[in-house]
């Protein structure tokens, strides 16, 4: 018998160590939660991408009294990215939550199992990794590629 051990690092930075361009996706990421449609969980999360082409596309959750039908936020807006653009790589991804009051939550909110399979799609798909940025009130948790947030991913390979 042999124990594995796998290292996962991230950064974690305050809000002013965000670069401009992040600064500009935080913007973007959190006007959209504003925009969230979440009547029942109250839990607005938006995100935004910085896309290869140096556009900046955003999403937020759409949540549906049939819960299973409603989308986070992350795969709105990856899919919206990956449905205009096909051809394009989503270079960073940024994610925030806001509570009821419209603050930022307390800590970085990292994506679900869900999204994280998704945007592991996406990645290798682009071929490249895509950072990812999570945005608490002060603290921004940033990994470099979705592996960190996912590793041992079914990759559909097992499906040859
Ligand atoms: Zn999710």
């Amino acid at each position: 018998m042999k124990v594995n051990e796998l290292k996962i690092s991230y950064i974690e930075k305050s809000h002013e160590e965000l670069s401009y361009s992040e600064k500009k996706l935080l913007d973007e990421a959190t006007a959209a939660a504003k925009k969230a449609y979440a009547p029942y969980s109250k839990f607005r999360v938006g995100a935004a991408v910085l896309l290869g082409n140096g556009e900046v596309l955003s999403g937020c959750n759409q949540e549906n009294a049939a819960f299973p039908s409603g989308l986070c936020a992350e795969r709105v807006t990856v899919f919206y990215a990956n449905a205009k653009y096909p051809d394009v790589a989503v270079d960073t991804l940024l994610i925030t939550v806001l509570d009821e009051n419209g603050d930022y939550r307390g800590e970085p909110v990292p994506p679900c199992g869900a999204c994280r399979q998704v945007l592991s799609e996406t990645e290798t798909r682009q071929g490249k990794p895509m950072r990812i940025l999570l945005v608490g009130k002060s603290k921004v948790h940033e990994f470099s590629s979705v592996s960190d947030l996912l590793p041992f991913i079914f990759s559909g390979n097992e499906l040859l």
